[in-house]
């Protein structure tokens, strides 16, 4: 059975539903590469869920920065506004398991979590000089990664790096490395609104890209309601 890979749910619990009911069946296990919280409205019943359904999930950027792990000196004015609402918000036990998520990368059965970069948890993979930075620090032959909230990610053959195109199914060949992004679940910048969510199959070693359409509306009517900047509603609809 192949395992569902989500990334940058970010308090979004509508499009966290959509990907869900998506993916009902076809999976046998869920992993996480961090970013649970911050931008969105719901981040204690997105840490419950993730507690409570996730085999492994590693810690993104904004975990670390909404349980006071990290400071919010390097964040943008709007995201360090979320970040401090999320820290009033969050419960203890929620702070706690934020606290305690692993870092990438993590190794699970043969391949690789990590946040942003196999060489920095939070470095972005987003050009192809990226990733050729990034080239030493790969270990496994497939690699996950989130962080950019850009589906597709990265190809690496001995001579060349490519990008990966998310609308076909991913088949991994045993003489390249791949670094794969899902794509985010709850605030995807890759102009398409629709939540972004993988399937894995370590079995027939191909990769699968999902988009959903959710509730747009009504996560977007929280974040207002919840008095979150008006940018991280905006964006939702237009995945940027
Ligand atoms: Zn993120």
């Amino acid at each position: 059975m192949p395992h569902l890979i989500l990334s940058d749910i970010h308090a979004n619990l509508e499009a966290l539903d959509a990907v869900l009911r998506d993916a009902k069946g076809q999976y046998d296990l869920i992993l996480c590469l961090g970013d649970l919280v911050d931008y969105g409205a719901d981040p204690n019943p997105v840490v419950e869920w993730t507690r409570a359904n996730t085999l492994v999930t590693i810690r993104g950027n904004h975990d670390k920065a909404c349980c006071g792990a990290d400071s919010l000196e390097h964040f943008h004015p709007a995201a360090r506004a979320s970040a401090m609402w999320t820290r009033t918000v969050l419960s203890r036990e929620n702070v706690d398991y934020l606290d305690r998520l692993p870092r990438g990368p993590l190794r699970f059965e043969n391949y690789d979590l990590v946040h942003g970069s196999p060489a920095d948890e939070d470095e972005y993979l987003i050009t192809i000089l990226d990733v050729d930075r990034a080239r030493e620090a790969i270990d496994a032959r497939v690699t996950f990664f989130g962080h950019t909230h850009v589906q597709g990610g990265f190809l690496l053959t001995r001579q060349a790096i490519r990008r990966i195109d998310p609308n076909r199914v991913l088949e991994v060949e045993p003489d390249h490395f791949y670094l794969v992004n899902p794509g985010s679940v709850g605030q995807p910048r890759d102009s398409d609104p629709r939540a972004a969510y993988a399937l894995y199959s370590p079995d027939a070693q191909t990769v699968e890209y999902h988009r959903v359409e959710y509730d747009i509306e009504k996560a977007a009517h929280k974040i207002r309601a919840a008095g979150l900047p008006e940018q991280h509603a905006a964006r939702l609809f237009v995945g940027i």
